[in-house]
């Protein structure tokens, strides 16, 4: 893969050329791109700022027609952007067509929207007015993704922020930017006016100040930490912005709940796609009646996992996706061993075929909600147990953590589900369902510190990528 930004309508390199490496195989390069620097980033920010007026005034039905070509063009590389997506992040090979499919179903849902805008109109109190609220695009959309969904989540930024007539500068994650640079691809030969769409490689924080700097409003997905960091920034303009950051979810498993069930959504959200997800299951509070039962359950199917190459068909999980990621994992069961937690299953590294970052699925018992392991972020294929006696505990202890992503409760009693998800201090719940997989027609996101402002997806999107205007229209008395 060899991969330029598109700045413009062109394709353009920076001064900096970059390669990535295949997880699963250490020894594979995948890509060579290129980061540019400040004055091309501030290039593609003023192409956008050109292209946008016209593209908001694009006809309607041509504008649906363009997001929906995209759908269909990604939908037609899907098995060639699933297997670039596998090398690249190490997610298996059906996942990563899986997410290239996800990436089409956000455009066709953006399609739609575009013809399905409204705005509103009201009776007036003053006699011969009425009142129109209407919405119009924010403008220059920023958008900032992360390394773990390299193809849906710029998807669902850009889809979005095209449908409502904004125009956008993707800056993806550097672990991961050959997805990016297909879906540029795509979206030119979609027919997308020059300018309308720029993709620029970048530093985080020197590429990512100069976009917030220039733009109307900023998409952010990444770490709790890094999202501090561009509100900071961006405070400092009042940039609009919308962020979806870290999570710490927990999965409530009650005496009467059905045991293949919740082993099978634990299992999922803890492990599936390596733990890499901002929506998995890191948490798992049990009720003391079914927690040694639980436990040796789930210990069973971690163990029962084929972790290995993301293209070898046999694999269940694919390796971590990139060294840091996986130097970190290895040190935070370390150190949940060191503050008390037993090794139920996994904690380290796996051997395979290849020189590959492949952890096994590990499950930490005998934890406390208070201790660290409970309160940071892991982002990998990492669960621990925090055994309790009754619901009032387990919503305590679901609660005790600043994030406020995810949550979920196994449970048969319908009295006990409706608590926890009135209880429940997360963006999301989930009732006898993995605390990850939300659809893209939802709106999808944490609140604070694990997510602020409108969420992008579904009814909520018009929220972030438009402004609303008040107007008073005197037609006089009639
Ligand atoms: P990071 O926060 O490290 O990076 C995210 C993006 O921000 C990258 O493109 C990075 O660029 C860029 N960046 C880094 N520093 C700055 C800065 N100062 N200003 C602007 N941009 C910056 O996250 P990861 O990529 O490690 O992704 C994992 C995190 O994402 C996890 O915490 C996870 O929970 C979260 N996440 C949240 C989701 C949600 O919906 N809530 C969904 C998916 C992930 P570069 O790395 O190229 O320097």
């Amino acid at each position: 893969m060899q991969g330029a930004n598109y700045i413009d309508g062109r394709w353009v390199d920076g001064a900096t050329p970059f390669t990535t490496q295949n997880p699963s195989d250490l020894d594979e390069s995948v890509g060579s791109y290129t980061k540019v620097g400040e004055a091309e980033v501030r290039e593609a920010m003023a192409a956008a700022r050109r292209a946008q007026p016209a593209w908001a005034a694009f006809n309607m039905q041509a504008r649906a027609d363009i997001l929906y070509r995209i759908a269909e063009l990604l939908k037609a590389r899907a098995p060639e952007i699933g297997k670039l997506l596998s090398r690249e992040e190490g997610k298996t090979l059906p996942e990563g067509i899986g997410e290239a499919l996800r990436a089409a179903q956000c455009f066709q849902a953006a399609a739609g929207d575009v013809i399905r805008a409204q705005g509103e109109w009201y009776n007036s109190m003053r006699d011969g007015f009425n009142v129109l609220v209407t919405r119009e695009p924010l403008g220059v959309i920023a958008a900032i993704t992360p390394w773990n969904f390299p193809i849906a989540l710029p998807s669902w930024k850009i889809a979005g922020a095209l449908a409502y007539g904004n125009a956008v500068v993707l800056k993806p994650s550097s672990f991961v930017p050959g997805c990016a640079v297909m879906l540029a691809q795509i979206i030119e030969d979609a027919g997308v006016p020059a300018g309308v769409f720029n993709l620029v490689m970048g530093d985080g924080r020197a590429t990512g100040n100069v976009m917030i700097d220039e733009a109307d409003g900023l998409t952010f997905t990444g770490g709790t930490a890094t999202g501090r960091a561009v509100l900071t920034r961006a405070a400092e303009t009042m940039t609009k912005c919308q962020l979806e950051l870290g999570g710490k979810n927990a999965l409530v498993v009650l005496d009467d709940a059905d045991l293949d069930l919740a082993v099978e959504i634990a299992s999922n959200g803890a492990w599936i796609q390596t733990g890499q997800r901002c929506t998995g299951t890191e948490r798992l509070i049990v009720t003391r009646g079914i927690h040694d039962v639980f436990v040796e359950r789930m210990a069973k199917v971690a163990g029962s996992y084929r972790v290995g190459h993301a293209l070898d068909p046999e694999t269940q999980i694919g390796p971590v996706a990139n060294v840091q990621q996986f130097n970190e994992n290895l040190q935070f069961v370390i150190d949940a061993q060191a503050e008390g937690a037993e090794l139920a299953a996994g904690g380290g590294a796996v051997e395979a075929r290849t020189r590959g970052l492949y952890m096994a699925p590990t499950l930490l018992t005998g934890t406390r909600a208070e201790w660290r392991c409970n309160q940071h972020e892991s982002f990998g294929p990492i669960a621990s147990v925090i055994k309790v006696e009754d619901l009032d505990e387990a919503i305590h202890a679901a609660n005790a953590c600043e994030y406020k992503l995810s949550s979920g409760i196994a449970t048969t009693s319908l009295k006990s589900a409706e608590r926890f998800r009135k209880a429940s201090k997360a963006g999301m719940v989930m009732v006898n369902a993995p605390t990850a997989g939300l659809e893209y027609h939802v709106p999808l996101g944490g609140r604070s510190p694990s997510g602020y402002g409108a969420r992008e997806t579904g009814s909520t999107a018009a929220e972030f990528f438009t402004e609303s205007k008040t107007s008073y229209i005197n037609h006089g008395a009639v």
